[in-house]
């Protein structure tokens, strides 16, 4: 499913209220579009954004010509993408596109637009150099930002926006929806949970990344029914060693969660998500000490690895908690 499907089929207020401001020349000059982890926020902010300028707009973007194309390369020098999602965005950021933003466009379109992707990653001095910003738009300047928490976002800003909202379509829907498309059991299963959509779900099921922190996450659970001793070793080994970026950690982590979800549910006797890995998480269930409490360390040190302790570090500490009996 294009994008352009996913919005129509399974966010139909959002695309109505867009199309209606493009179609009527009565686009707000600041969005702050919002929806839980899992909702495509960034592909459809950049989605909206290139909707505005695309050379064949029905209404909304092609996704064909070439302003789309030089939009998607970051080839469009009247169209800036700010990310919060590896690391919080500063007020050097701001500053740099906002001094590019109080010249006139570039393009012949005459429209420029920023995305910012969640703005709950924001420093403070980057908010109030946004703020100002907010407050005395260019006629020509679009702004969207997107965020997971919009109760971490200040209502000064949300108080400048549009809201637009994207629902969530239910796990089971994206789980079906990423099996027709061919994707295995075992990955739509476990990353139904951070994709909600089936495409992008897709997407991430083929990269060798994934697959091998895959690999690496069961294996360690098998370690962990093994011994203390051998877990320690795979943590280190095979875990560590894929951890290099904050975003490959926080995946481990929240993976981990899920499985640790389903221990726990099947040793209170409830059933269990994660059904192509039912043997290793029943052995689990059996052998692991406190697995009530473990779910709780693996929640509590996932939040560590914001504060730059180094990752190896919680991962051995993460062993010791979880073996312990
Ligand atoms: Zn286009």
């Amino acid at each position: 499913m294009s994008l352009a499907q996913y919005l129509k089929n399974r966010q139909p207020l959002v695309t109505k209220s867009f199309c209606y401001g493009l179609s009527h020349d009565q686009l707000a000059h600041a969005y702050l579009l919002t929806g839980e982890a899992g909702t495509p926020l960034k592909e459809t902010a950049r989605y909206l954004a290139k909707s505005i300028i695309c050379d064949h707009p029905n209404p909304l973007a092609c996704e064909e010509c070439i302003t789309c194309q030089r939009i998607d390369h970051e080839e469009y020098p009247d169209f800036v993408f700010l990310d919060g999602e590896e690391e919080s965005i500063k007020k050097e950021d701001v500053q740099e596109t906002l001094t590019l933003f109080q010249k006139t466009p570039l393009e012949r379109k005459g429209v420029m637009i920023y995305v910012i992707h969640l703005v709950e990653n924001m420093t403070l001095e980057a908010v109030n150099s946004l703020l100002k910003f907010l407050e005395e738009p260019s006629p020509w300047t679009y702004a969207i930002l997107t965020t997971q928490n919009e109760e971490k976002v200040l209502p000064t800003i949300v108080s400048r926006c549009e809201k637009l909202r994207l629902i969530l379509t239910p796990r089971d829907e994206v789980l079906k929806e990423a099996l027709d498309l061919g994707v295995v059991q075992d990955d739509a299963e476990i990353l139904s949970y951070f994709y909600n959509d089936a495409s992008l779900l897709q997407l991430e099921a083929q990269k060798e990344s994934f697959q091998k922190l895959k690999v690496a996450l069961t294996d360690s659970i098998e370690a962990l029914n093994r011994s203390a001793n051998f877990a320690r070793f795979t943590f280190e080994t095979e875990v560590t060693p894929l951890l290099s970026t904050k975003a490959s950690a926080r995946f481990f982590f929240d993976m981990l969660t899920q499985f640790f979800r389903d221990i726990v549910a099947k040793k209170a006797g409830n059933p269990i998500t994660l059904t192509s890995n039912a043997t290793i998480i029943e052995e689990a269930a059996k052998k692991l000490p406190h697995v009530e409490s473990s779910l709780l360390t693996i929640m509590t040190l996932r939040g560590e690895i914001e504060l730059n302790i180094r990752v190896g570090l919680i991962l051995a500490h993460l062993v010791n908690v979880l073996t312990k009996e």
